[in-house]
């Protein structure tokens, strides 16, 4: 597999400026590691601390949100353009807790995908189903929509560097882990989807995480799946033990 891994942090709204930069400090040396792509996806305010804090090191920054036009009256919000300018490299679009808490829907996450990257930022993408659909056995349905609404119109050389995240929405801060054969079979079926409205080298070039209390006891099994090239990470994103992550 020529996949490169990547592991995000994905450190929601946590993290003051100041303690941002004492925990990249903290991390350092706990996340070098030149086969994997390490990324911090830090809040708005952090952005420019830490990509100062992160000079010279392998890890690179991503931001949690920006807003779909470059500049204008659109009062609170922050660009692509702006977060290029700021050093940012990756930007999470679709996370489950922006569909929920903030009604964003896959025909406004389409439009984010297609700024992200005609700004020149990677696009993590999320998509995971909630518990009641992985009950009624309809994962694979509502993350196909998923993923084909927010992947409409976009080329295919885009999205063999673009990143997808499998979140299952029930794995999420919960302390519960999708296994990891669950885990497999739906990053696998999102690969296969690929190969489905793409082609078989986009399908292959796509990195694709997993997501979901993934941590120091269970990262290795997951990114031993062929599928699975690395994590998206909520809470052991915080502390040392994303080093841990970061080396399994
Ligand atoms: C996330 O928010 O993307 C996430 C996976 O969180 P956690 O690791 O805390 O479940």
């Amino acid at each position: 597999m020529s996949r490169k891994r990547i592991i995000a942090g994905n450190w929601k709204m946590n993290m003051t400026p100041s303690e941002a930069v004492k925990l990249v400090e903290e991390l350092k040396p706990l996340v070098v590691n030149d086969d994997v792509d390490v990324v911090y996806c830090v809040p708005a305010i952090d952005i420019v601390p830490v990509v100062e804090a992160v000079k010279g090191t392998n890890v690179q920054v991503g931001a949690e949100n920006f807003y779909i036009e470059d500049k204008g009256a659109y009062t609170g919000e922050i660009s692509a353009p702006m977060l290029v300018d700021a050093g940012v490299k990756y930007v999470i679009i679709g996370h489950s807790e922006r569909r929920d808490y903030f009604k964003e829907d896959d025909t406004f996450l389409n439009k984010k995908v297609k700024k992200a990257i005609e700004a020149g930022l990677t696009p993590i993408l999320c998509c995971g189903e909630s518990l009641e659909q992985r009950e009624l056995g309809v994962t694979m349905d509502w993350i196909r929509l998923q993923i084909k609404s927010d992947l409409a119109g976009v080329a295919s050389d885009d999205v063999k560097k673009l990143v997808i995240a499998y979140e299952p929405i029930w794995a999420i801060g919960t302390g519960k882990t999708a296994t990891s054969d669950q885990a497999q079979e739906v990053c696998k079926g999102i690969r296969d989807l690929i190969a489905e409205i793409y082609d078989a080298p986009t399908a292959e070039a796509v990195r694709i995480q997993y997501g979901g209390s993934m941590n120091a006891g269970n990262a290795a099994e997951l990114l031993a799946k062929p599928d699975i090239d690395g994590g998206l990470i909520g809470g052991a994103s915080l502390k040392a033990e994303f080093g841990q992550v970061v080396n399994a």
